[in-house]
């Protein structure tokens, strides 16, 4: 059975510098697998995450490439798997958020979104697919916007996130013969840089009255590397305390 591979196999996570990513990075790295991650940016909490992680005797790369940027995503790709080898996991959560209405959206703003939230996710699925092990796993952090947008000035960025569970379950088709499975987690409001401002005003909307923590949905990520998961295919998991329902 292939996901015998998938305990200790290697683990890229395009956007694992910060936030979801970085517990998503942490919690793989803690269950004794190899962590390879990118960021934007972030070269310092990059560089503290690994320092960390290779302080508890696991082992992690962190390399700084641009998911709008197709070049610095197949080479960082190379560089994972060049380290690791063959992936068994490949996470991809990279994303930004940009808000406001339509009428005047950026579209420079518009465009950047696409190119991270919609391309970059292809890019990094079109990139490491071909390293992936039989039996592995790709996971997408999409958002539960791709259900119900709830406030204006999202329609874009729910837009992006509808887009990437959609290509999930054409990947899921893809990638099925291989026994390699694809799913989406849609997120609500979670406590990371990316809402810091916005939970005054979200938090009295949701139905189990908090916020949601990056560890959660380390977690959830965690359970679809495993064995309980590998069934599940296309699918696109909503937790959001609520929000959705
Ligand atoms: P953060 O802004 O806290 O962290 C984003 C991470 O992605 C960072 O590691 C950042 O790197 C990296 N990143 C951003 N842009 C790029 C890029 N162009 N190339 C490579 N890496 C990039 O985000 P969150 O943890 O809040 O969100 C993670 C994912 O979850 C996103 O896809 C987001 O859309 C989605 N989401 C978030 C929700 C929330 O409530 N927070 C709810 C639903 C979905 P760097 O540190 O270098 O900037």
């Amino acid at each position: 059975m292939p996901s015998d591979l998938v305990p200790t196999s290697p683990v890229l996570v395009f956007g694992g510098s910060r936030g979801m990513g970085a517990a998503i990075v942490r919690r793989l790295a803690a269950e004794g697998r190899p962590v390879a991650f990118t960021y934007a940016s972030s070269d310092a909490t990059a560089q503290t995450i690994v320092a960390e992680i290779e302080s508890a005797g696991g082992k992690a790369l962190a390399m700084r490439a641009d998911s709008a940027d197709a070049s610095a995503v197949a080479a960082a790709v190379d560089q994972a798997t060049g380290r690791f080898g063959p992936l068994g996991v490949l996470v991809v959560n990279a994303g930004v958020l940009m808000g406001g209405p339509i009428d005047s959206f950026a579209l420079e703003d518009f465009d950047h979104m696409l190119a991270v939230n919609v391309r970059g996710v292809f890019l990094a699925i079109h990139y490491a697919a071909p390293h992936l092990l039989d039996g592995g796993r790709i996971i997408t952090i999409g958002s539960n916007t791709a259900e119900r947008i709830g406030s204006p000035g999202s329609s874009v960025y729910a837009m992006t996130k509808a887009a990437v569970a959609q290509l999930v379950r054409g990947a899921a088709l893809d990638f099925a013969p291989r026994a390699i499975t694809v799913n989406n987690i849609q997120p609500g409001p979670i406590e990371t840089d990316m809402t810091a401002g916005l939970m005054d005003q979200i938090r009295p909307r949701l139905p189990l009255g908090r916020i949601g923590k990056p560890e959660e949905i380390g977690g959830l990520v965690s359970w679809l590397t495993g064995p309980d998961a590998g069934y599940m295919t296309g699918a696109s998991l909503t937790i959001d305390g609520g929000w959705t329902a």
